[in-house]
């Protein structure tokens, strides 16, 4: 439950905000005061979670892989919102698959939805945050940390989206711009259903992402996500904070 309205008096960039952590994330900004523009490929699920997020939260049905529509719902946003200084990137994809049969088009489709679509947004928002201060949030996973079976694509752009923090974080660090990210694993939400074991794949190799911690909710991992992006988190830049249950240990 929010506490305080850190984010009183602010405007909000959440993408993937249609489903698991990005609607808890905007439904956590907005409760504690932010205006947060709630970006998704689907028009119904991202229109219901700005209603529901109340505090003038407002819809952007917007591919993040899309350089213009990204560019143009940022701009919207700033327009309707004004200036966004938080952004959070929780639009993503996944799928396993053996490597040897994984169809390109499935590579390029995870790979600019989850890297490219992380670079631009923080592209598009960057100018705003500039222009007095902000920060960026980006979502990876315990994927992007340790390689795991069947996982190629999926490891491969959530690793990227950890060096692309890294290097936003060490570019901006002196401008007023922090940018972190928030490596979760075993999250109840939709996307674990995208990740079922491709014909004949070997569950025992998969035995080693279970911890004893179990599963984490999307609600647990936006209160995070809210720590690391409001002035309480002043102090983090380039951090990259794993929200596994000690999968990544
Ligand atoms: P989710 O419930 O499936 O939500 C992801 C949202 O992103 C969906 O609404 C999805 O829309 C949207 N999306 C997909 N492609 C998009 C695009 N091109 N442009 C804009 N939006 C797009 O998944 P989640 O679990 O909340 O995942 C959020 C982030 O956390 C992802 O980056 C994921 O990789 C990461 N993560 C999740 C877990 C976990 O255990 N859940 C663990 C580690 C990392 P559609 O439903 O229409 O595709």
């Amino acid at each position: 439950m929010a506490t305080s309205l850190r984010f009183a008096g602010r405007t909000a960039i959440v993408t993937g905000a249609g489903s698991g952590l990005g609607r808890a994330v905007a439904a956590r900004i907005a409760a504690e005061g932010g205006k947060v523009a709630c970006l998704d490929l689907a028009a119904g699920p991202v229109q219901e979670t700005a209603r529901d997020a109340g505090g003038g939260a407002r819809a952007y049905p917007t591919d993040v892989s899309d350089p213009a529509a990204v560019q143009a719902a940022i701009e919207s946003a700033a327009h309707d919102l004004g200036r966004p200084s938080v952004v959070v990137t929780c639009a993503g994809i996944g799928k396993f698959a053996h490597t040897v049969d994984m169809p390109f088009a499935d590579w390029s489709r995870i790979i600019a939805v989850n890297l490219t679509g992380t670079f631009l947004v923080a592209r598009a928002a960057l100018p705003h945050l500039l222009d007095g201060g902000g920060s960026i949030t980006t979502i990876a996973s315990n994927a992007g940390l340790q390689g795991v079976p069947y996982g190629a694509a999926y490891c491969a752009s959530k690793g990227g989206v950890i060096q692309l923090t890294r290097a936003l974080a060490a570019e901006f660090l002196d401008r007023g711009v922090r940018v972190n990210c928030v490596a979760p694993g075993g999250i109840k939400t939709p996307l674990q259903r995208a990740f079922e074991l491709p014909p004949g794949g070997d569950p025992e190799h998969l035995r080693r992402l279970m911890t004893p911690l179990g599963r984490s909710k999307p609600e647990e991992v936006a209160a995070l996500v809210a720590f690391i992006a409001s002035d309480e988190g002043r102090y983090m830049s380039g951090a990259i904070v794993p929200f596994d249950g000690g999968l990544t240990i």
